[in-house]
């Protein structure tokens, strides 16, 4: 049971009494409002409503994801601004294959109106006999190359024990799909003060994805990016399906900024701008998505990698949406000859 009061002191009042009475609370009385998770065996709600200073008693779920008070939270990732008015495009490509195609790629999607690059180090792959990344040693590469392209970099982080070494060198720590319910991950990266982009499982609920949320806005980080990037479905003809009800049901729940992968959603590079588009007119506040000079050689996800061309191609139509539903890309799309 989740129970809301109307100021800090109160909250902390009533922790005190139930914890005398053996109760299990969890406290969270510095933010706003002041909030009493009691976790286990507590007294019913009548009883809590009767607390002095409660505002609301609500069923456990969510909670910190979806407090609805307040316009939409923007979160910061080194300057580049999620959830506002403008949103910003992340691309590159899955892996660092090589450090200097790398570069060619970051300033190539920079040259495009790209806000972020992003790029794997470490992958996760169903099947063990793929390409796993380079590992550690290319964190502090691809941050100098970021660096050197005026982009901040975005990065998968696997586990609990990487998080230092990653949150060192970039700007914002990816969560992957398949570690979405990785609670000590989650719990780990509440403690950094990076902020973290965290990729829906594609088996999991909307709920699940903001409770997964939850566990990293309650052990301190504020800083929460969603990213829906499909789901599986019966349909075979794509990777997984796009679930852009998600977007708009996660629209109605949560405050946090949600952005779309196209890319990993789609499998298949052809497919990537319709959903693209599709995304923002549906109120993404940013898309992900996968880049490569030579797609025929990239290391991971080679199907999915639109070409530089593609990805101006892309960039000027999603432009035109953008502006459509009354927003802009971020930064503003360079002038084109
Ligand atoms: C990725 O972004 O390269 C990736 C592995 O994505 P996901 O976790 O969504 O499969
Ligand atoms: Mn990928």
């Amino acid at each position: 049971m989740l129970v809301v009061f109307d100021s800090p002191s109160s909250a902390t009042r009533a922790a005190e009494r139930l914890r005398d009475d053996g109760v299990v609370v969890h406290l969270f009385a510095d933010g706003q409002p002041a909030v009493l998770a009691v976790v286990a065996h507590g007294p019913g709600s009548e009883a809590l409503r009767a607390l002095d200073g409660v505002v609301e008693v609500r069923e456990p779920g969510p909670f910190l994801s979806t407090l609805s008070a307040g316009a939409p939270l923007v979160v910061d990732v080194a300057g580049v601004a999620f959830g506002g008015a403008a949103l910003p495009v992340i691309a590159g490509p899955c892996s660092v294959d090589d450090e200097g195609r790398v570069e060619h790629i970051a300033h190539a999607v920079r040259d495009a109106g790209a806000a972020l690059l992003r790029a794997g180090v470490t992958k996760v792959r169903t099947h063990p006999y793929g390409w796993n990344g380079p590992g550690k040693d290319a964190l502090r590469p691809l941050r100098d190359i970021g660096r050197t392209a005026g982009l901040p970099v975005v990065s998968e982080v696997l586990g609990e024990s990487d998080v230092d070494a990653f949150a060192e060198s970039v700007d914002l720590l990816q969560v992957g799909a398949r570690n979405m319910q990785n609670i000590p991950l989650l719990r780990r990266l509440g403690r950094t003060r990076r902020p973290v982009l965290l990729k829906r499982g594609f088996g999991c609920t909307v709920d699940e994805l903001l409770g997964a949320a939850d566990h990293v806005l309650s052990a301190g980080n504020p800083s929460v990016i969603l990213c829906e990037r499909g789901i599986r479905s019966f349909e075979h003809g794509v990777r997984f399906s796009l679930d852009l009800s998600a977007l708009a049901l996660l629209k109605t729940r949560t405050r946090l900024p949600v952005v779309v992968d196209p890319s990993h959603a789609a499998g298949d590079a052809r497919l990537v701008a319709a959903l693209a588009k599709g995304a923002v007119a549906a109120g993404a506040d940013g898309l992900l998505v996968e880049v490569h000079d030579d797609p025929a050689r990239a290391r991971s996800d080679r199907e999915q990698a639109l070409t530089l061309d593609a990805f101006r191609g892309l960039m000027t139509d999603v432009a035109r949406v953008a502006a459509a539903v009354g927003r802009t890309l971020h930064p503003p799309l360079p002038e084109r000859p």
